[in-house]
């Protein structure tokens, strides 16, 4: 029952039906590369940073050898300084090459480096340049920020840029945050927020798109430790996301070559997974190792020497600028794969689509239903489910027929269903039903809690 290409199109239809993505002002004709999460996306996403948050920042996973550390966090604002992305090299070089065409109806524009993955607009069957007709351009550096003005007056002097990662708002703050609390090396900084690009061809539903939103770790080592510190990273989100019900045959880490990696990096892996729209896997999230580089170009730039935020170590005294290991993660790019990888359809089901969301993921965790709409059935089911909801996010349906109620249940990817029935009356048990397999068996309507804490083990 693997997700396959074709499957694509049903996925991204029932997110729309059901409500996890909607495509951003719709009613006007849309606007391409921004999306809008509707009420199940919304709970979904949230419980995709919670999920990263808990699990990275308040209780990572121990350090390499028991090694100690601290991980804090900060919520910086979008617009900056435009010095910060002058310093960071993103004014100067934050471009992918572009190609116009000119024939006449066509006047379409892209990625020079991803023709062969876009459709000519005149004939969609050909790639991009494969059309007889097509008038492609040289390929020119085209600036992915997007420019705004801060104040009053739009001139040259208010230009500013909506952040195109939430990486350097860390790096700013470094030494307030090291001036403001008692963190030291080994340490790391942690951000989740929007970032902001104006991509050349946003495509392949929210994986590409114009705003999105990164959980980034700008973590802060002695340079002889970095590798240690890059490799522990690496492996970590890998297992985090296979913790999260990623299967490990659609994940691949995929280890920078030299010829790719920025001049100042000494290694990067890409994390990349399987999407059904394409047979290449794609990236995730990248685990960067930076050097020194980010607080030497702004320790140059904002006070004029390089070793401006170099920190000494207690112990030997040495002073140092610390290297920096930077797992860099799309909050909407696993969402999306969170979505993919639950997609369910089984033919032999009433209601063959269904979302295995993990449980820590899935937007909803149980409903509560009672069979008929009378003979006392919404008055035993109401309280269970209000005790339910003081725990775990819990709807409360009791239209239409059971079978309608469990498919829109299995849409949203809600593991567990309490139905209240004739016989809840009799004995006080109410019947559960699994969302991966459709079983049902019986329990004491009083333990509903207890059997969702322990199936989920949230
Ligand atoms: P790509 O090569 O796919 O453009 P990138 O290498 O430029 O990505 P980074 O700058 O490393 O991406 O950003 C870190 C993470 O932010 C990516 O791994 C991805 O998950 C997410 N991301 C980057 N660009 C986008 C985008 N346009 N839409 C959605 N998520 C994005």
């Amino acid at each position: 029952m693997s997700v396959e290409k074709k499957d694509m199109e049903k996925i991204v239809a029932l997110c729309r039906r059901r409500g996890f993505i909607f495509g951003s002002s719709e009613i006007y004709g849309g606007i391409g590369g921004f999306w809008d999460y509707g009420p199940l996306g919304t709970e979904l996403k949230r419980n995709v940073k919670d999920a990263w948050w808990e699990d990275m920042v308040r209780n990572p996973p121990e350090g390499p050898n028991g090694k100690e550390f601290q991980m804090v966090g900060v919520d910086c604002s979008i617009i900056m300084n435009p010095k910060v992305w002058e310093a960071s090299g993103h004014v100067g070089g934050f471009s992918d090459p572009m190609v116009d065409c000119k024939t006449e109806g066509c006047k379409g524009r892209f990625r020079a480096d991803q023709l062969c993955e876009s459709p000519c607009p005149l004939k969609p069957s050909k790639m991009a340049g494969d059309f007889e007709k097509c008038g492609l351009t040289e390929a020119r550096a085209f600036n992915l920020m997007f420019q705004t003005y801060v104040g009053a007056m739009q001139d040259n002097s208010s230009v500013a840029y909506l952040r195109p990662e939430t990486a350097q708002g860390i790096f700013v703050n470094f030494k307030n945050v090291m001036d403001s609390t008692r963190v030291k090396v080994p340490f790391g900084i942690a951000q989740i927020g929007k970032a902001f690009r104006n991509e050349i061809n946003p495509r392949n539903f929210t994986f590409r798109s114009r705003e999105f939103e990164q959980m980034e770790i700008e973590f802060f080592c002695h340079p002889d430790e970095s590798m240690m510190w890059y490799e522990y990273w690496r492996d970590v989100r890998i297992k985090w996301y296979e913790s999260l019900g990623i299967r490990s045959d659609k994940l691949r880490p995929r280890e920078q070559g030299e010829d790719e990696l920025a001049h100042y990096s000494d290694a990067c892996t890409d994390i990349e997974y399987l999407f059904p729209f394409s047979d290449e896997t794609q990236e995730l999230e990248g685990v960067a190792h930076r050097g020194n580089f980010d607080l030497r170009a702004h320790g140059t730039a904002s006070k004029g020497k390089e070793n401006a935020f170099a920190v000494i170590d207690d112990a030997t005294k040495e002073r140092f600028v610390p290297h920096v290991i930077e797992p860099s993660a799309g909050v909407d790019r696993f969402t999306l794969a969170s979505i993919t990888e639950a997609y369910s359809y089984d033919e032999n089901r009433a209601s063959p689509e269904f979302m295995k969301f993990h449980p820590r993921l899935a937007p909803i965790k149980a409903a509560v239903f009672p069979l008929v709409g009378k003979d006392g059935m919404p008055e035993i089911a109401d309280p269970i489910y209000r005790e339910i909801k003081k725990r775990f996010p819990c709807q409360y349906d009791a239209k239409q027929s059971i079978g309608k109620r469990y498919a829109r249940m299995d849409e949203a990817g809600t593991p567990f269903c309490f139905t209240v029935d004739g016989q809840t009356k009799e004995d006080g048990t109410v019947t559960v039903r699994n969302r991966d397999d459709a079983s049902q068996h019986r329990i004491d309507k009083s333990r509903c809690v207890e059997y969702l804490q322990d199936q989920l083990s949230l």
